[in-house]
């Protein structure tokens, strides 16, 4: 098992938004969470990568207790997130960008090896290196986030909601290069609140409902599970 969730609390001062969730992902799968607006996805990201402290509960990456280590030490044990809304750097260029992501890696020659099989993985991204990421499109930005994640060389990468703002057709190819990721050998957890296209790709899935798992199965079950259907697959 390369994640373990064990038990997971975590409040907002007063106000608890996860209740106790027991989550797992098994090295080389793609799992995802999903859950309508609110339900807490975010927040259990956060708290994995070491952003939010949890108010009880364990995270265990292998054999390590994550849950007290700072974000970067956790970084370095090879978790990567990718945010939702991206949190790019606007003002620097695509290049910066990437090699911020690279901040751990003190081998220069791996940080470029790793940046060519970034413009690889993503061709516009290349041809794009010396413009200001500010002005990529919505679908490139959400490349240059994935990629600057993907430069820390994680094992697991975390993906908040890949699909927001984005054209179904660049929806599709940003999974397809996932599911690519995927491939070369990273284990991703991806939370979504567009369950089709998440479960077209993952192996498993949690649902999420207001701070508690309610349901998990492979892909394929919840593809097929009426509940599922009715609540996020707009019924059918
Ligand atoms: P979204 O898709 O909108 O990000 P989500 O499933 O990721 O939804 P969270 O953002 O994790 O949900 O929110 C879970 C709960 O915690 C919600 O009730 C939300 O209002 C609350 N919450 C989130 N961030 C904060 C915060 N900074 N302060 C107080 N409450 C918060």
């Amino acid at each position: 098992m390369l994640l373990k969730v064990e038990g997971l609390v975590v409040k907002y001062g007063h106000i608890e938004a996860l209740h106790g969730i027991d989550i797992h992902v098994d090295e080389g799968e793609i799992v995802t969470i999903l859950g309508a607006n609110g339900a807490g996805k975010s927040t259990t990201l956060l708290t994995i990568s070491g952003l939010l402290r949890p108010a009880s509960g364990a995270i265990f990456f292998g054999d390590i207790p994550i849950h007290k280590l700072p974000a970067h030490d956790i970084v370095k044990l090879g978790i990567a997130q990718v945010p939702e809304g991206r949190r790019l750097f606007g003002t620097l260029t695509v290049r910066e960008n990437l090699l911020l992501g690279a901040i751990t890696q003190k081998n220069k020659s791996k940080v470029l090896d790793m940046e060519q099989s970034i413009y690889k993985l993503f061709p516009v991204l290349e041809e794009r290196r010396s413009q200001l990421a500010g002005t990529l499109s919505g679908g490139e930005q959400q490349m240059l986030a994935i990629g600057r994640a993907l430069m820390s060389n994680p094992k697991l990468l975390l993906l908040d909601e890949p699909s927001l703002g984005l054209a179904p057709l660049l929806v599709k190819n940003i999974f397809q290069t996932i599911k690519d990721i995927n491939r070369e050998g990273v284990t991703v957890l991806i939370v979504e609140q567009n369950a089709r296209v998440a479960l077209s790709i993952a192996h498993r899935g949690y649902v999420m409902e207001t701070g508690r798992i309610v349901l998990t199965d492979y892909s394929e079950a919840l593809l097929n599970n009426p509940d599922v259907k009715k609540a996020y697959l707009g019924g059918k």
